[in-house]
């Protein structure tokens, strides 16, 4: 018999790729917005229609490509973050799979525009399902605008999957505060259907929440500053009184990295122990830093889990320090300070 195993193409291995990266507008969101801030933007602008179902852009004052790059970023495992395997234990960008582009351009229609600092002109191309469409050469700002456009135009069984815009715009949302809340100094503005939902302007961590969150949240801010070998953690929670019923704003950050941690939310509930309501929730915003040798992003396409070296140590800090905070704030005035 003859042989029956085969290579496929690439424009089917990066669509196979997009259903694990891309699930909905708000992923694309993420992408995008956490290459803007790799690429050292100052100032980011989200803009959405129809809850990222027509158009999600994205446009950043970032380092921007020259054309070859321009290029190349839309090739599956194509990055500029890492070079060897090692890497991934001393990273310090969002990004480092190379896939989400290429995943992206695979399902939707993409518009790019390109420019560096130094060069007179930008490179601007569109690609569709894969396909390059176009590429020519134009004037253009210093940085990047990346819009996409018709998200799941060839997987129809995807589009219809996708819900209500109000629930779509809400994961939206929910990725815009979280790489938001993750840098306080990058200049953020977000429009939806052409509606200034947004504008947050550089500012310290403290008013980043509180512009988020409405001005009753700085009342309830109770700030935890720790600095260890193994860790340092800065950020805030809220004083016991003001606690939840649900489960609402609750935010570890991992070298400014969103990520989601049952086992250190139970270190922050355990400092809690005897001061909450029977299931009453308290927000956080907790910003620990790690050497990154010590821990694994590589676990999941959206690298919202991470593997940690001392995972038990580090919750014992976690709960020492909050549980510290929590019986300072009565006595002492509330500290505030600059991150
Ligand atoms: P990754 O972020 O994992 O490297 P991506 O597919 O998201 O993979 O991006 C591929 C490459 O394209 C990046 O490594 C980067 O060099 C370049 N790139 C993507 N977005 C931007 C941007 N907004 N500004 C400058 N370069 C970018
Ligand atoms: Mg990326």
């Amino acid at each position: 018999m003859s042989s029956i195993i085969q290579l496929l193409p690439d424009h089917v291995a990066n669509q196979i790729a997009a259903g694990e990266v891309v699930q909905r507008p708000a992923s694309v969101v993420k992408e995008l917005l956490e290459n803007a801030v790799d690429a050292k933007a100052t100032d980011i602008k989200l803009i959405i229609k129809d809850a990222g179902k027509s158009l999600i852009q994205v446009i950043d004052n970032g380092s921007g490509m020259n054309v070859t790059d321009a290029r190349m970023c839309f090739e599956r495992h194509a990055t500029s973050k890492i070079r060897q395997a090692e890497d991934l234990f001393s990273l310090h960008t969002k990004g480092f799979r190379g896939e989400a582009l290429a995943s992206i351009a695979a399902i939707a229609h993409m518009e790019m525009k390109t420019k560096l600092e130094l060069e007179e002109l930008g490179t601007h191309i569109i690609i569709e399902g894969s396909k390059f469409v176009s590429q020519d050469v134009a004037v253009l700002p210093k940085g990047t605008s990346f819009a996409v456009k018709n998200l799941f135009f060839n997987i129809p069984a995807r589009r219809n999957f996708l819900k209500s815009d109000t629930v779509e715009y809400r994961h939206v949302i929910d990725e815009f505060q979280r790489v938001a809340l993750a840098h306080p100094k990058i200049h953020f503005t977000f429009y939806h259907n052409g509606s200034d939902m947004y504008n947050l302007p550089p500012s310290s961590l403290r008013q980043r929440v509180v512009n988020f969150f409405g001005g009753k949240t700085n009342e309830k801010l109770v700030p935890v500053i720790e600095d260890t070998e193994m860790m340092n953690i800065q950020g805030f929670v809220s004083k016991p009184e003001f606690a939840k019923k649900s489960r609402g704003e609750q935010f570890f950050f991992v070298n400014d990295r969103f990520i989601k941690s049952p086992y250190l939310h139970h270190a922050v509930m355990a400092a809690y122990d005897g001061i909450l309501k029977d299931g009453a929730q308290p927000s956080y915003y907790l910003y620990l830093t790690v050497p990154p040798n010590t821990i694994d992003i590589n676990i999941h396409p959206t690298k919202t889990e991470i593997k940690f070296d001392n995972e038990s140590a580090m919750y014992a800090i976690l709960r020492a320090s909050i549980k510290h905070s929590l019986g300072q704030f009565n006595v002492a005035p509330v500290l505030d300070f600059e991150r």
